[in-house]
């Protein structure tokens, strides 16, 4: 599915044991293409983010870990996290403190989501039109912007 625009929100007939295999592998590539060491701990970290379209914050992803007998440290999800975020393969998401995998990893550090406040599941939209937009509004003001994510609340279909 990669390259593809996903579907927003996640249809019935959403196959997510594939859309995690993709997600996975499309990671793999891009460290190996990178040269970034995507380590087991990172690894499963993505994986588990990857378990739901759900923003996870550090604790839950812990709170599986330590579930799989994997006591890590919180400085270690956090360095993961770190590795993830730098080489474009997860978003946090400031407005729930949560990390989400990203569905086109490798673009810009830019990020459009709609977040349902019903079932918790984080979309990634990214329309180049809001892009320019942001970027536009930036440059007229004189102002460098480096990244931005814009998350937008609400209720997504299978909540509405
Ligand atoms: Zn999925
Ligand atoms: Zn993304
Ligand atoms: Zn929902």
């Amino acid at each position: 599915m990669s390259g593809e625009r996903r579907k927003a929100f996640l249809s019935s007939g959403h196959d997510h044991e594939s859309c995690i295999e993709q997600a996975m592998a499309d990671a793999v590539a891009l460290c190996a293409e990178r040269g970034a060491r995507l380590t087991q701990l990172r690894r499963r970290v993505l994986e588990i983010l990857w378990q739901s379209h759900r923003p996870l914050g550090a604790y839950e992803i812990l709170e599986v870990m330590s579930g799989e007998g994997r006591s890590s440290a919180p400085p270690t999800v956090y360095r993961a996290l770190d590795f993830l975020l730098e080489n474009g393969l997860v978003h946090r998401i400031a407005s729930r403190n949560a990390y989400v995998g990203c569905s086109r990893p490798g673009h810009s550090a830019a990020g459009q989501f709609l977040i349902c406040e019903g079932c918790g599941s984080a979309a990634e939209v990214n329309d180049t039109r809001l892009e320019q937009a942001i970027d536009s509004t930036a440059e007229s003001a004189g102002f460098a912007a480096s990244e931005h994510t814009v998350e937008i609340s609400g209720r997504c279909p299978n909540c509405r």
